[in-house]
């Protein structure tokens, strides 16, 4: 099964895409990951790419692309794959068709998770975390025994700078512009599945799995 899942921060892609490689036993590929490793392993397009990334800014599409080649060669990928946080743009998505092309295969699926921006804004703006213990609790969904205090070890919650109103709309409207028209290219090819984020993890599953051909 080879597959990419897309959807904006906060709207449970995490969650679906740890289930899916579990149940394909397929390797989960984020670009990111990618860059890390090849950054210990001291290889110089890993120290390229940790120099756009702590500038702030984009890993350039043939860099990425050709991390991605490298990595579609591992052994493991030979059964299928789940790509996370890649194709980011129309470029790497055609890069992408050529290389599995080559390959003789192709995409099976394109899942694409969505919710209202102000359901997400609300998820991760209400998030609290212990520095101490690494809980993660939410002002409404998942409350503390004590407000603003870990239950665990009594430590003062805080909220993230990532995880603060501004910072959400920000990259939201990121991801928005960058992806848009990778949405757009799938839905031309016929290959994407159009998921509701604001189910239960439970719900989101069922119906991955329906689109993928999975019945009971
Ligand atoms: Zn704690």
């Amino acid at each position: 099964m080879r597959i990419i899942i897309m959807g904006p921060p906060g709207v449970g892609k995490g969650t679906e895409a740890e289930l899916l490689v579990k149940h394909y036993q397929i390797p989960h590929i984020s670009t990111g990951n990618i860059f890390r490793e090849l950054y210990k392993d001291r290889t110089t397009v890993g120290k390229i790419a940790k120099e756009y990334i702590s500038r702030g800014e984009l890993v350039p599409d043939d860099i990425t692309n050709e991390i991605v080649r490298h990595r579609l060669n591992h052994q493991d990928v030979k059964k299928g794959f789940l790509f996370d946080g890649y194709p980011r743009n129309i470029e790497q998505a055609k890069a992408l068709d050529e290389m599995l092309a080559k390959q003789g295969t192709k995409l099976d699926a394109v899942i694409n998770m969505t919710a209202p921006e102000e359901l997400i804004i609300e998820r991760i703006s209400g998030r609290r975390v212990c520095e101490t213990c690494g809980a993660v609790y939410h002002i409404h969904n998942k409350k503390p025994k004590q407000e603003g205090i870990c239950d665990h070890d009594g430590t003062q919650l805080i909220q993230r700078n990532d995880d603060l109103e501004a910072t959400v709309r920000r990259r939201l409207r990121i991801y928005k512009n960058q992806t848009a028209p990778v949405i757009g290219y799938y839905e031309k090819a016929g290959a994407i599945i159009h998921i509701n984020g604001t189910q239960s993890i439970k719900e989101v599953d069922a119906q991955v799995m329906k689109a993928l051909g999975e019945t009971n």
